[in-house]
């Protein structure tokens, strides 16, 4: 079998990737080691609408489930605030539909789509499959993040969600919950799908993930479990190459999530489409420098977020539970409302600078973070 461009992995950035390399005539085709496009599915499913449009994704009926007006963020000791997230017009989606929806795309254009086929090893004409070898000019990595835990492990964190339906998940409403102790270095969350029913979530450094997770639905109130998962998060950044010879990395294995929230449909989807683009320019002209253009692309658009985002992650890595709550009580109304008018789901750093007590309020904080709030803020 010859294909101009094999694709391993077929999720969002691999399909969105797919679609790309098709509309522009040439062959490619994508293989996913699951059964079903869109399971197991391992995302709360928190995407922005302006996000979902740049990748070029009108939601279908199915796909969308609901509107997100609020996040209501709470400190180790239980004091919280409220942000009403409904001018940054963040849905939750399902991600067995959204990544069947973009598959459909990529079929449109012309893109051939197998399961149960999983990328073994590159050969020198291509890549081998469990089933057989395929010719191809181009290889593209986007396996997620399996594909980083060969190469790094201090990037990645266990985490545990479980699907839910309880009486105490309301509707609309997100909510992400901090303890050092519990969480180290990250949070828990609650992702409602509607009423009664969403995603409890959590991930840290060195803990059970199950275990603090048991402990926190106990702590919430009756619930029935649905589903539940465990799959790794990658939180350091992108790495150094995206393109290495004929291969190329997209996505999460590429490390395009965000590294403080590890959300990463729209940025690693992103990583997908500029890919898809640069490929189709690199077949056309057989020049390497129309190649390198998606990491020139991804890196102006996201390079510079994510280097604050990931100062973002050191300064939470650092601060201890008393220093949280001190931060909490630092935000005062008009900082909430700011960030309620003001914040971009997708370009986050801004809030957290706000949030952080910036205009020079608490002394202990900032003695700690010292260092890193100046880059922050640079
Ligand atoms: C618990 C959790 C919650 C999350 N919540 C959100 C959220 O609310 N919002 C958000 O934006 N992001 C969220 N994310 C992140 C989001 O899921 C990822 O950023 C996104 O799915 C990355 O897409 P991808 O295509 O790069 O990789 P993946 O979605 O990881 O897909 C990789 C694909 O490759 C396949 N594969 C692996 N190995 C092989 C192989 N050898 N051969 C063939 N196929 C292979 C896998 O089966 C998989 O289908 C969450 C992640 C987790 C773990």
């Amino acid at each position: 079998m010859n294909f101009d461009v094999v694709i391993a992995g077929g999720s969002v950035a691999g399909l969105l990737c797919a679609r790309e390399i098709a509309r522009n005539g040439n062959t490619v085709l994508v293989i996913e080691e699951d059964y079903e496009i869109g399971t197991p599915e391992h995302c709360g499913g928190l995407v922005s609408l302006s996000g979902l449009e740049e990748l070029g994704v009108i939601p279908f009926r199915k796909t969308f489930d609901h509107a997100i007006e609020s996040a209501e963020i709470t400190a180790p000791n239980g004091t919280s605030f409220e942000i009403n997230s409904a001018k940054q017009k963040v849905i939750e989606i399902s991600r067995r539909e959204l990544d069947k929806q973009i598959a459909f795309q990529a079929q449109k254009n012309g893109a051939i789509i197998k399961v149960r086929t999983s990328f073994q090893e590159i050969t020198d004409t291509g890549i081998r499959t469990n089933n057989e070898k395929i010719n191809c000019k181009i290889f593209v990595d986007a396996r997620g993040v399996s594909s980083l835990i060969h190469k790094d492990r201090t990037g990645i964190l266990s985490s545990a969600q479980y699907e839910i339906y309880a009486d105490w998940i309301k509707k609309g409403k997100v909510e992400v919950i901090f303890d050092q102790e519990k969480y180290p270095g990250f949070f828990a969350w609650i992702i409602p799908s509607g009423e009664g029913k969403g995603k409890v979530g959590v991930a840290g450094k060195g803990i059970n993930v199950s275990e603090s997770l048991e402990k926190i639905l106990k702590e919430k109130g009756e619930y029935s479990t649905i589903r539940k998962i465990y799959a790794p998060i990658w939180i350091k950044g992108p790495i150094k190459k995206f393109v290495e010879g004929k291969t190329v990395i997209i996505g999460d294995a590429a490390g395009q999530a965000k590294p403080t929230t590890a959300g990463g449909i729209f940025t690693s989807g992103m990583g997908g489409v500029y890919a898809g683009q640069a490929i189709s320019e690199f077949l056309k002209t057989n020049n390497k420098a129309d190649l390198e253009q998606y990491q020139k692309k991804w890196t102006a658009r996201f390079g510079k977020e994510f280097e604050k985002q990931l100062l973002a992650r050191k300064i939470l890595e650092r601060v201890d539970n008393n220093t949280i709550n001190k931060l909490f009580e630092s935000i005062t109304p008009e900082i909430i409302k700011d960030i309620s008018e003001k914040d971009d789901f997708d370009f986050h750093t801004s809030s957290i600078i706000k949030l952080l007590g910036l205009k020079g309020s608490i002394k202990t904080a900032q003695t700690l973070i010292g260092g890193e709030i100046k880059k922050l803020l640079s």
